[in-house]
């Protein structure tokens, strides 16, 4: 029997980490074991649904590189595999399974079910949710209400005694009492749409699912979903419920941790293969040393036995540490490609881009490439290439420790002996830049510091001469005086 997993995602939201992780694991198994990977939307809540969601997760998963073998888009023997598209099926399995006496008409109203959970919540009951009112109404009684058109939602009727276990392949067996299962859940709702829990269970049995990898969160409705496949007498897949992904203090990772959706990552500037292997690791591991897996290499390598138990924590600096790490194995030309859109957002060139611009900017890649977390740092670091700089406070030129005297003096010094010797060997100049520092009594970087602000605007940048360099002699020295004038017109001011 072949492999087939499903990634069946709610489109109520953008992808998110956990989420995706879920859909890599699904994607690994099914290419390490020769097997098919589906996508299946599950839009059963109308209201919650948007396709904004479901263009986020198309671009997600492309942006990854995972590609679905049957779902949306590219079609399968079968689909459809939206939900909404498939909502004759599921009111049709609902009435096989009235008919076969495992389910039931439920006609009560909201303002009874609403009084049921007051009186409940009133008096502390111990009967939680339906009473299962309707479970045992006479033919005539339903006849009656269906002649009167009554609106009515379909119930599971479970069984009130004896236990209904499953396995699990990293949980074990996985035990709870009928009794304390949901009160008769609903399976399709009074407007004919199935509930998450029908849709779910007849999809994946249709669709030939071999094996269930979801999130934790899901265990709670196993029984149920085990006492649906018992109803309909199917055979239920094997179940793989994945550890939780967490925030740093053992939280569940959520919005207050950080941002959590993939399109932010994205837009940042994380490389997709970055993302891959870091969310990858994060609940799953090879031998806990080897830390860098190719797509290709998950796609062989991967195994349920090596899923951790525990949870799994998402920590944003390691993330940021496997981005530094792929991008610096960029070649230079790629990564100048990759990194041009966001030079075009911050508009430093225009939309169409010269080839002086584009080759000054390839020649440039040596100088940030190690300087590089995320793509977007680009921004900043190549800001003073672009843009003229404006030092806003003056003592945004002054080292910590410093006065602002010595800085000025520092820098008129230095402005002398780089006008003196501009384009001469780096060596040179650095070894003059190093005696002011002595003769002045100032640490190396009390000299260097205010020449880099001056050159480039920032306290971080590139090196200083190879900015310096990309920037033209000329320029670097008119900024060099501009900022001696703003140190001197400040100490005068003093
Ligand atoms: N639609 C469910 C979700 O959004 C899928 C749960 C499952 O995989 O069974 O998480
Ligand atoms: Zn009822």
């Amino acid at each position: 029997m072949s492999v087939r997993v499903r990634y069946a995602p709610s489109p109520t939201g953008l992808q998110h980490i956990g989420g995706v992780r879920t859909a890599l694991f699904n994607y690994f198994f099914a290419r390490a074991n020769k097997g098919s990977f589906i996508l299946r939307i599950e839009d059963t809540d109308r209201e919650r649904s948007t396709n904004e969601s479901i263009q986020d997760l198309y671009d997600t998963l492309n942006w990854l590189g995972i590609e679905w073998d049957e779902g949306p888009v590219v079609g399968g023997e079968y689909g459809p595999y939206i939900q909404s598209e498939r909502s004759r099926l599921y009111a049709q399995y609902a009435d096989q399974l009235i008919a076969d006496g495992k389910a039931y008409r439920c006609f009560c109203t909201p303002e009874r079910l609403d009084a049921l959970r007051e009186e409940q919540e009133k008096t502390k009951s111990k009967e939680k949710g339906y009473d299962r009112h309707c479970r045992n109404l006479s033919e005539e009684e339903i006849a009656h209400n269906l002649a009167q058109n009554m609106p009515y939602v379909v119930r599971l009727k479970v069984p009130t005694e004896g236990k209904t276990s499953f396995e699990d392949v990293l949980m074990g067996t996985i035990t709870r009492k009928n009794k304390d299962v949901n009160p008769d859940p609903v399976l399709l709702k009074s407007d004919g749409f199935p509930t998450y829990h029908l849709a779910n269970v007849i999809d994946d049995h249709l669709m030939g699912i071999t094996h269930i990898m979801r999130a934790q969160e899901w265990i709670p409705s196993g029984p149920l979903h085990i006492l649906l496949y018992e109803a309909f007498g199917w055979t239920p897949p094997l179940y793989c419920h994945l550890p939780m992904v967490m925030g740093k203090d053992g939280q569940k990772l959520s919005k207050r941790h950080g941002s959590t959706a993939v399109r932010d990552f994205r837009e940042k500037g994380y490389l997709p293969e970055a993302l891959m292997n870091y969310v990858s690791m994060v609940g799953w591991s090879y031998d806990d040393k080897r830390e860098f897996f190719s797509k290709e290499e998950f796609c062989e390598l991967f195994s349920l036995e090596k899923i951790n138990k525990a949870p799994g924590i998402f920590d944003y600096k390691k993330l940021e540490w496997y981005n530094g790490i792929y991008i610096r194995e960029k070649r230079d030309e790629e990564l100048a490609a990759l990194l041009l859109p966001y030079l075009k957002e911050a508009g430093f060139v225009g939309s169409q881009v010269s080839e002086q611009e584009s080759s000054f900017f390839l020649s440039i890649m040596p100088l940030i490439k190690e300087r590089l977390k995320v793509l977007s740092d680009v921004i900043p670091l190549t800001r003073f290439l672009y843009q003229e700089v404006a030092v806003e406070d003056v003592q945004e030129f002054v080292p910590k420790k410093q006065s602002l005297g010595d800085t000025a003096v520092a820098l008129a010094r230095a402005y002398e002996i780089l006008k003196a010797h501009a384009g001469e060997a780096v060596e040179i100049l650095e070894e003059q830049l190093v005696e002011v520092s002595k003769e002045l009594g100032l640490k190396v970087n009390g000299v260097f510091m205010p020449i880099r602000v001056a050159v480039t605007g920032s306290q971080v940048s590139p090196p200083l001469f190879d900015s310096i360099r990309a920037l033209g002699w000329e320029k670097a020295l008119q900024r060099i005086e501009d900022g001696v004038k703003m140190l001197e017109g400040e100490v005068d001011d003093e």
